[in-house]
């Protein structure tokens, strides 16, 4: 029997979301359930570091939210899940290594704080999930983008451990690491201090502390909570 044959049982196709900050496993976790579920995993963070590099190419600010919603629709943003990960579109291009470089990482922080490029974003979102059967990551996807959604989760970690382990995950070490913790905790508190749509638990979500945990046990407690959804 098949991962998937147990989870699909119902035959109901559920919406996840997962949000929490940066660091916390949320990618993981995310991609590892949707393979399990044989569900879609769709990460939000990277339609945001799409546009933001579309902006640094087009030499846009940041700060122009007009600017910045004209060329979002302008632009051809595609998310491609693949057996592999995912890939990232950007009018036709694969840019899903190039978006996760520096840079671009702290602009997509940067051009995330426009109510109206969030209202874009949100809106695509909702298009790509309707149906179900996809495990959506982000920082607003329970509390903004499926209020309703079937199954929420936030994961978190304590701030130390989540840069700990982006530096393992990059494999960098000395002062690169001390500067890339940094943007961390910059982005971080650009995400939660934001007007629209801060970084924060959904109300009925299940929040998942997993500064002590691996990530196989919060797998298993993310399945948990999916079989009581499927069967209840
Ligand atoms: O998740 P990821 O680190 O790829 O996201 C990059 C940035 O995009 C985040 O720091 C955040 O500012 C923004 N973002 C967001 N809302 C989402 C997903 C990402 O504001 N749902």
């Amino acid at each position: 029997m098949t991962d998937q044959s147990n989870h699909n049982h119902s035959g109901r196709k559920l919406i996840i979301a997962i949000d929490g900050p940066a660091g916390a496993g949320k990618s993981t976790i995310a991609s590892r359930l949707a393979r399990k579920l044989g569900y879609v995993n769709l990460e939000s963070g990277a339609m945001y570091r799409a546009l933001a590099l579309k902006a640094i190419d087009q030499d846009a600010s940041f700060d122009d939210e007009t600017a910045l919603v004209k060329l979002a629709q302008e632009s051809r943003i595609q998310l491609e899940p693949t057996l592999n990960g995912n890939r990232t579109l950007l009018n036709g291009h694969d840019v899903s290594s190039r978006i996760r470089e520096r840079d671009v990482t702290e602009a997509a922080s940067r051009v995330s704080v426009h109510p109206k490029v969030r209202a874009w974003m949100v809106a695509r979102q909702r298009e790509m999930g309707v149906g179900g059967g996809v495990v959506m990551e982000g920082r607003d996807i329970g509390t903004k983008v499926f209020p309703d959604a079937d199954l929420k989760i936030f994961l978190d970690a304590d701030p130390v451990v989540r840069e700990q382990r982006r530096m393992e995950q990059q494999k960098i070490k000395g002062e690169v690491a001390a500067s890339v913790a940094a943007d961390l905790r910059e982005r971080d508190r650009r995400d939660r201090t934001r007007a629209a749509s801060p970084l924060m638990a959904a109300e009925d979500a299940v929040v998942i502390d997993s500064t002590e945990l691996g990530e196989d046990e919060v797998l298993a407690r993310v399945e948990e909570l999916t079989r009581r959804k499927l069967e209840g």
